[in-house]
């Protein structure tokens, strides 16, 4: 079984990822997480006792710490999920952005390339760097540009994308310039199970149920390009399988949608699984409110580089995945108040 070191892997795609490759026995993971406010153990009881998964609390900016895990458990691959996510925290408090998505992610570079220069041929041969990206950094689409392939400009708009274009080119330069070999991806809006949930998904379905307002932003017009988060864990080991050292590869779901209709579509799967006491559908809680600064139109991703040379495709449409997603928010409400409680009484004060 091969060792990884996976960063970020208390958070939403990351402890997808943990938890799906630990669980059917494909990896060892070493799992280093600084457990910001988005990241909880409660994401990962699951793999309590198991002992595929060794959590290591720390940052991705700490160097000794980075290095002594390289040397002490020879990881093949490092796969980068960690990171500041969310744009619109990015907007109030932009300097962590800067610190984990840049410094840090550098960071992993060095060490990656020291650790890497000393590795045997063979192990050479097979170790990947891989870095978990967004399609956020290729900026906004008109609504009858053709979906973002590889070869977009990158065009970042918020701090959260900016930073996140910054580390993908240092991704680039440490293939181009030091050999490692690095792989990066680039993927759309995920949705899923473990989301912290001040994330829109999560977010409509919490204040559905709870009988409150919906806020949309603007007129809820933007778009977007859907994928369940299984799905982007599986493109992911397909890349870090298959996938050509100094490749970038786009990931996404085929599925464009404005953010009304993912609201109402949230909104109609709750009014047949939860519906409301007074029967009343809860997308009469809508509330239009104050658009996003700088908020991106549109984003589209085309995956047909993937599809192509790794015979990936996702394999839940967004009906099936959201039926999935609204299904498992209703019956893990616990674990929202669970990371909600944790985050905003200690981390949440403390980041901004
Ligand atoms: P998340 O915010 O849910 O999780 C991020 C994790 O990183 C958390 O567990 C947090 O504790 C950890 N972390 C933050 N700073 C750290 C540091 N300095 N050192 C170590 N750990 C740290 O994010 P997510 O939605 O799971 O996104 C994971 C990755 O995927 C990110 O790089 C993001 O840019 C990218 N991505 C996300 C989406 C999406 O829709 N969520 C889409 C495309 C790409």
């Amino acid at each position: 079984m091969k060792t990884i070191l996976v960063t970020g892997g208390a958070g939403f795609i990351g402890g997808n990822f943990v938890m799906r490759f630990v669980g059917n026995k494909k990896y060892r993971i070493i799992n280093l997480d600084l457990l910001t406010y988005a990241g909880n153990l409660v994401t990962l009881t699951q793999l309590d006792g198991n002992n595929n998964h060794l959590f290591v609390k720390g940052d991705i900016g700490d160097k000794k710490l980075v290095s002594s895990l390289l040397a002490k458990y020879s990881p093949s691959a490092i796969v980068n999920f960690a990171a500041e996510s969310h744009v619109d925290r990015s907007i109030d408090s932009p300097s962590s952005f800067i610190e984990t998505n840049i410094v840090g992610t550098h960071n992993l570079l060095l060490c990656a390339l020291k650790y890497y220069k000393n590795l045997s041929a063979d192990n050479q041969k097979s170790f990947r760097f891989l870095h978990v990206s967004t399609d956020e950094v290729y900026g906004s689409l008109s609504p009858d540009e053709p979906p973002f392939t590889e070869k977009n400009r990158y065009e970042p708009n918020s701090p959260y994308s900016a930073s996140k274009a910054s580390a993908d080119h240092l991704v680039r330069s440490y293939f181009a310039t030091f050999d490692l070999p690095t792989l990066t991806t680039n993927c759309s809006n995920n949705y899923g199970p473990y989301q912290f949930p001040e994330k829109l998904v999560p977010l409509v379905i919490r204040k559905a149920i709870a009988g409150e307002s919906i806020p949309v932003y603007g007129d809820g017009m933007q778009v977007r390009d859907w994928l369940y988060v299984i799905d982007h864990c599986c493109a992911i080991n397909k890349v870090l399988e298959s996938g050509t050292p100094g490749e970038v590869y786009n990931i996404g779901g085929n599925s464009e949608m404005t953010n009304i209709n993912i609201v109402k579509s949230i909104c109609n799967i709750l009014d047949r699984l939860e519906p409301a006491v007074n029967g009343t559908p809860h997308e009469k809680l809508i509330k239009f409110v104050a658009d996003r600064p700088g908020h991106d139109r549109r984003y589209a991703i085309d995956i047909s580089k993937i599809e192509k040379d790794l015979s990936w495709q996702p394999s839940e449409n967004f009906t099936t995945g959201m039926e999935k997603t609204v299904a498992w928010y209703l019956t893990n409400q616990k674990w929202c108040e669970t990371v909600l409680a944790d985050s905003y009484d200690e981390k949440r004060l403390g980041n901004f």
